[in-house]
């Protein structure tokens, strides 16, 4: 069987994943399941150079076929921050209770229309022969007025859907992956494997 080897250590990105790609004829499996064990330093300025970093170090080691992604949340009001930084922003233990309510904070007085807001997944896979792909695929909704929803993970309870008059924490987790940035970027990297 081939074997699929994603670069991260987040067990409900393994799960989607698994979800995603299984029946594909690969055997998927984590960075630490392939008993790779090595310190990435994201410093790239856009999610899909931040994601073919952490595909290239990972594939530098064991020469398989190699899956990494990126993701964040873009406000536009605030000049598409926290972005890149969303994992760090307000530093990396600060709980998303305090993270969330901070974003709420500094939009506070923005109307509706100004509140627009998505999400962004960049995949990039990289080859046993070094070749490189890369998808981008967003999520768009606006910045609730305050947090609300159980399900996600994140941003999700600040992250609100016009469509389902709810947030992203609000909805199924099938749901979720049916409309969500990460579900579509890996379901557009499927079409390249
Ligand atoms: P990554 O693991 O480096 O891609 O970091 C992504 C960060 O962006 C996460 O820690 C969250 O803060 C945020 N994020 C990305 N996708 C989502 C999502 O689907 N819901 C909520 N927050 C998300």
């Amino acid at each position: 069987m081939k074997r699929l080897i994603f670069a991260t250590s987040n067990e409900n990105k393994m799960r989607e994943i698994k979800a995603i790609f299984g029946g594909m004829g690969y055997e998927i499996v984590s960075m630490k399941e392939a008993g790779i064990d090595c310190d990435i330093e994201e410093d790239g300025e856009t999610f899909e150079e931040n994601a073919l970093i952490k595909a290239r170090a990972v594939n530098k080691i064991c020469h398989e076929l190699v899956l990494a992604d990126d993701s964040g949340l873009e406000i536009d009001y605030l000049n598409k921050e926290p972005g890149i930084y969303s994992a760090r922003y307000l530093g990396h233990d600060t709980s998303y209770d305090l993270k969330n309510k901070n974003l709420i904070e500094r939009l506070e007085g923005v109307p509706d229309e100004k509140r627009t807001a998505r999400f962004v997944c960049a995949v990039a896979a990289v080859f046993p022969d070094g070749h490189e792909e890369v998808r981008r695929e967003t999520m768009e909704g606006r910045i609730g007025y305050e947090i609300a929803g159980e399900n996600g993970f994140g941003y999700d309870p600040i992250f609100f859907l016009p469509q389902y008059q709810k947030t992203s924490a609000e909805i199924s987790p099938e749901e979720k992956n049916a409309i969500s940035h990460r579900g579509k970027a890996l379901r557009a990297i499927k079409e390249v494997l």
